[in-house]
């Protein structure tokens, strides 16, 4: 089951927790960013209100260590859900990963370097080294 929901523009609507389904992150009004008034040369005025992925309160991200097929490593970072965060184990943490090269999959299916891409993960494997719970 994927944890992004998306509407029928391909638009990210909502974000939710890999391990619980705790909503992460949805798409609103972006309170940082003022609202714009542009004036056509008719005289219309057209209100502009920036959107975005914006973070719940649930939001974090933690690190996943990655250990390449052949023995080198590298970082994985993934948002997931504090409560989530604060108790994951290296288990959970391989199976935050999985579900990643699952969504890159469902995303990248028009890339033609895909397969080569996907290929590429499947003797990877993650562990949990930093929560910035
Ligand atoms: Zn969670």
């Amino acid at each position: 089951m994927s944890y992004i929901d998306v509407d029928e523009n391909g638009q990210i609507r909502r974000v939710r927790c890999k391990r619980c389904r705790a909503t992460l992150q949805v798409y609103a009004r972006d309170a940082q960013t003022p609202p714009q008034v542009r004036k056509l040369p008719d005289g219309t005025r057209i209100h502009e209100q920036a959107y975005r992925l914006c973070p719940t309160p649930a939001y974090t991200e933690v690190v996943l260590e990655i250990e390449e097929a052949d023995g080198r490593r590298s970082l994985h970072i993934t948002p997931m859900c504090r409560a989530c965060a604060r108790v994951l184990t290296d288990a959970d943490a391989d199976d935050l990963f999985r579900r990643d090269i699952a969504q890159w999959r469902v995303e990248g299916a028009q890339r033609p370097d895909q397969a080569a891409f996907l290929a590429a993960q499947a003797g990877r494997r993650a562990r949990r080294i930093v929560t910035e719970a």
